[in-house]
C-alpha cells in the first residue's frame, strides 16, 4: 500500500540520517532532513486519502447493509405471526418489531403458537 512504502523510506531516511549525524556530514545530512519531511508529508496526505476512503467505503456499508435490511420486511400477517417472502414459516412479530430477529412460533392449540425465543403466546 502507497502509505506503507512512503513510511518504508521515511525510516530508511532515518537510519541514513543517523549514519550522516555520526560521520559529521552536514551538507548531505541537510539534504537527507529536507527529504525525509517531503516523504513525511506524503505519506501524510496518503493516510487522509485513505481516511476518506475509509469514511466512504463505511457510508456506502451502512447505506447497502439498511438497503438489505428493508427488503426483508413480513409480506403478510397469517395467525398473528409474521410471514416473510419465499417462507411458509411463522415467526413471533414481538421478536421482529423489537430486535429485528426472525423468531419461528410453534402451534400450541387450535387458536394460539408461542415464540420459540421470546416464549411470547401470538393468538391468531
Ligand atoms: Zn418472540
Amino acid at each position: 500500500m502507497a502509505t506503507v512504502s512512503s513510511l518504508d523510506e521515511a525510516v530508511e531516511l532515518l537510519a541514513q540520517l543517523h549514519g550522516l549525524a555520526v560521520d559529521g556530514e552536514r551538507a548531505a545530512l541537510d539534504a537527507r532532513i529536507t527529504e525525509l519531511g517531503a516523504k513525511l508529508d506524503a505519506a501524510r496526505r496518503e493516510a487522509d486519502q485513505l481516511q476518506e476512503r475509509i469514511a466512504s467505503l463505511e457510508s456506502e456499508n451502512r447505506t447497502l447493509k439498511q438497503a438489505a435490511a428493508g427488503s426483508d420486511e413480513p409480506v403478510e400477517v397469517k395467525n398473528g405471526c409474521y410471514r416473510f417472502d419465499g417462507d411458509d414459516a411463522l415467526y413471533c412479530p414481538l421478536c421482529w418489531d423489537n430486535k429485528r430477529h426472525k423468531a419461528r412460533t410453534t402451534r400450541i392449540s387450535s387458536r394460539q403458537r408461542v415464540c420459540g425465543t421470546c416464549r411470547s403466546p401470538v393468538s391468531a
